[in-house]
């Protein structure tokens, strides 16, 4: 058995550090739940859905708020520390102040963080801090006008910016911008957005395109590695210097005199695996013990045939012992039939 040492969560001591029990057969620990709120949303990014949307599920197949708050409260029994809420877009559901509330005042739960387009965080900011939201991570792939409609098929890069300072201006305490790195579309606004940390103490994450765009653009040449933004990043970056991140951020770097990082994250390179901690349950409740798996236990049937917490946990126990080395083992058992990250989780 491969031994891989993990980070011990709440090692501030902010919370009662609970012990993670969710351990797979190459030693990782899983503390970190990516947890889908939704799948519906007010964009239609070209990367991600098409425009007509994905084939939603129905209203009853998706998890009830009390289900959401069940797997929460069983998942923070079970050592998870840290929870982001995703979709789909989260501030699409009116009760998301309610549900980052919620996570946020279980026992063993440090870090709430939340996943968004940015479309309409000014509806639910002061909320959101009254919850106590550790962490907002606002997706935006460029920074012009007509790109950002041709991306996402919608207008809103103003209402968005604007949020974006709305957020940095907040007492959120980690704000994010992330940004899906594509050749042509994209690629060339790599210093435009690493300028922004010049400023603004926030982490600007370039992220690897990955082929879940419900058939889109991944076959069209759009792929940008990570080795690739790195080698751009230092080329046009003033003077980098390679300084710690969160475990998916693979290359981490401040350019000099910076209040903020820069990150790049290899998504579809998956040289992360190995420091995996994340547990991700779909907006229907599927229990996914990697993104490129197709395996799925579902937590949602479980609970609604009666289970007890205890079977609930037994099956999450047993989802993650089972899981492959990395993303690219997971992927050759399997052909994903979720096709975009709306139906996955982000
Ligand atoms: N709607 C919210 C948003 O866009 O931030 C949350 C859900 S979205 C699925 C979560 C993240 O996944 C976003 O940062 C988005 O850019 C990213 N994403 C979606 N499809 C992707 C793809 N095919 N490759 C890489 N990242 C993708
Ligand atoms: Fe919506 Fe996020 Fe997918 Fe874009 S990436 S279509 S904002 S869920």
């Amino acid at each position: 058995m491969k031994n891989i040492t993990q980070p011990f969560p709440s090692k501030d001591g902010r919370k009662k550090p609970v012990h993670p029990t969710i351990i797979d057969r190459h030693g990782r620990t899983f503390y970190y739940l990516r947890m889908a709120v939704n799948e519906q949303c007010n964009l239609r990014c070209i990367y991600c859905m098409p425009a007509e949307g994905v084939n939603f599920l129905q209203k009853g197949q998706l998890l009830t708020t009390h289900e959401i708050k069940r797997l929460l409260n069983v998942t923070s029994e079970l050592g998870v520390s840290k929870i982001r809420f995703t979709g789909g877009e989260p501030l699409l559901r009116k009760d998301i102040p309610l549900l980052v509330k919620y996570a946020k005042n279980l026992t063993y739960v440090d870090y709430v963080h939340l996943t968004t387009n940015g479309i309409l965080i000014h509806r639910y900011l002061d909320e959101l801090e009254n919850a106590g939201l550790s962490g907002i991570n606002i997706s935006l792939d460029t920074l012009k006008r007509d790109r950002f409609q041709f991306i996402t098929r919608r207008i809103g890069i103003e209402q968005v910016i604007e949020n974006i300072h709305l957020a940095i201006k907040s007492q959120i305490p980690s704000v994010k911008i992330n940004v899906v790195v594509m050749r042509e579309f994209n690629h060339d606004e790599l210093l435009d957005f690493a300028q922004l940390t010049m400023d603004y103490n926030i982490t600007v994450r370039f992220i690897e395109l990955m082929p879940f765009d419900a058939h889109q653009i991944w076959k069209t040449g759009k792929f940008y590695r990570a080795e690739h933004i790195v080698n751009d990043l230092k080329a046009q970056a003033n003077q980098l210097q390679e300084v710690a991140g969160s475990s998916t951020e693979h290359y981490v770097f401040k350019m000099k005199n910076a209040k903020g990082k820069i990150a790049v994250i290899p998504a579809y390179s998956r040289n992360l695996c190995g420091t995996c901690n994340r547990i991700r349950i779909t907006a229907d409740g599927k229990l996914l013990n990697c993104l490129y798996s197709q395996e799925e236990a579902n937590l949602r049937d479980l609970m609604r045939k009666g289970s007890s917490d205890g079977g609930i946990k037994a099956l999450i126990k047993k989802t993650f012992l089972n899981k492959h080395m990395d993303g690219w083992d997971a992927q050759q058992y399997n052909d994903p039939h979720r096709e975009s990250m709306t139906q996955i989780g982000g």
